[in-house]
């Protein structure tokens, strides 16, 4: 079952153009939506779990979900990860978990701090075969329990929170991480900008300098499409100036200056919400679940479609290569698959 780590997957994004999609878990719907469109697109994917989603639909329950999605798609490549681990403990739970890979974010911490606390996590991970994601910079936004600074605030000094590349290299050398996440102006959440998105592709291009071969991580990349904003808003929601990173901006991140990961939340909740709320909204005799959350996981099955496509993340038809890859890597699960 390719249930793999991200190593695989990296390999070949680094240098291939494309990137893979990061999409968060927190209920059936959602991941069954996620899953038939990489399958349907024959997409590698991420599926992340946070601390929040397993304090929602607890452990087992989202264990489950996920060996059915893998029972489905057996050949369909798919890595777990934790999103925003912030303790060692629970990196450590996570791979009892059966996680394939996990994120340690010691950003929050003074520089050393967050050195320290990202080495242990990755001794503890690569010593169960597991890959690890660490963080450097200071996000922007909000998102359940990662509070980065308020949106206006962050816009207005964003120099300053940029990851710096020479920290970068001496980060990723004192950590040995697998992956790094920069802060290179992408925001939390839905309300992520007052002005235009401007990523900073200047920096991704001096981080990939001083660190080659380290792949980077976009958190906070969500579009926010307007129309799906104009739906929430059509049918009673309240979402006035939301606003996110433009997919050609993310594209070209990813195609021109070799992101490998990109991590997209809000827009799939928002694909949810707009889609619930019109049913609500034009059909109010509705009372029956599957009538309302059927229409939502379709809504999220076209919106992760629109995000693997050429045109975002180009992530599509690359499962066959990455399987080959992970197959030449000689399959290395992580040790909590091999023992069973
Ligand atoms: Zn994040």
């Amino acid at each position: 079952m390719p249930l793999m780590t991200t190593k695989p997957m990296f390999d070949l994004a680094y240098a291939g153009g494309f990137a893979v999609g990061a999409f968060n878990v927190n209920n059936m719907e959602i991941t069954q939506g996620i899953i038939e469109a990489c399958a349907a697109e024959k997409s590698p994917l991420i599926l992340q779990i946070s601390k929040g989603a397993r304090k929602y639909a607890k452990m087992n329950y989202l264990t489950a979900i996920i060996n059915a999605a893998v029972a489905e798609y057996p050949w369909l490549p798919i890595a777990i990860h934790l999103d925003h681990g912030d303790t060692v403990d629970l990196v450590d739970t996570c791979i009892k978990d059966g996680f394939t890979s996990v994120m340690i974010d010691g950003s929050h911490h003074p520089y050393d701090e967050n050195v320290h606390v990202t080495a242990e996590a990755v001794k503890h991970a690569h010593a169960a075969g597991v890959t690890v994601e660490a963080e450097l910079g200071m996000l922007g936004g909000i998102e359940e329990d990662v509070v980065g600074m308020d949106a206006h605030d962050y816009e207005a000094n964003v120099e300053k929170f940029l990851t710096d590349p020479d920290q970068a290299k001496d980060f990723w050398q004192k950590t040995k991480c697998d992956s790094l996440a920069v802060a290179i102006g992408t925001s939390h959440g839905a309300f992520k900008f007052k002005h235009e998105a401007k990523l900073a592709f200047d920096r991704i291009e001096k981080i990939m300098k001083t660190c080659p071969g380290l792949p980077l991580v976009m958190h906070g990349s969500s579009s926010v499409p307007q129309e799906f904003i104009d739906l929430v808003n059509k049918y009673g929601g309240q979402m006035p100036n939301a606003k996110g990173v433009p997919e050609d901006q993310i594209n070209m991140a990813v195609g021109k200056y070799g992101v490998c990961k990109v991590n997209i939340d809000t827009d799939l909740r928002l694909a949810l919400t707009a889609k619930i709320r019109e049913v609500f909204a034009t059909k109010p005799a509705e009372f029956d679940p599957r009538n309302y959350l059927g229409p939502g996981r379709e809504a999220i099955v076209s919106m992760v479609r629109r995000k693997l496509g050429p045109k975002v993340l180009n992530s599509a038809n690359k499962s066959d290569a990455i399987n080959a890859h992970w197959e030449k890597l000689g399959k290395p699960l992580p040790k909590f698959y091999g023992a069973k």
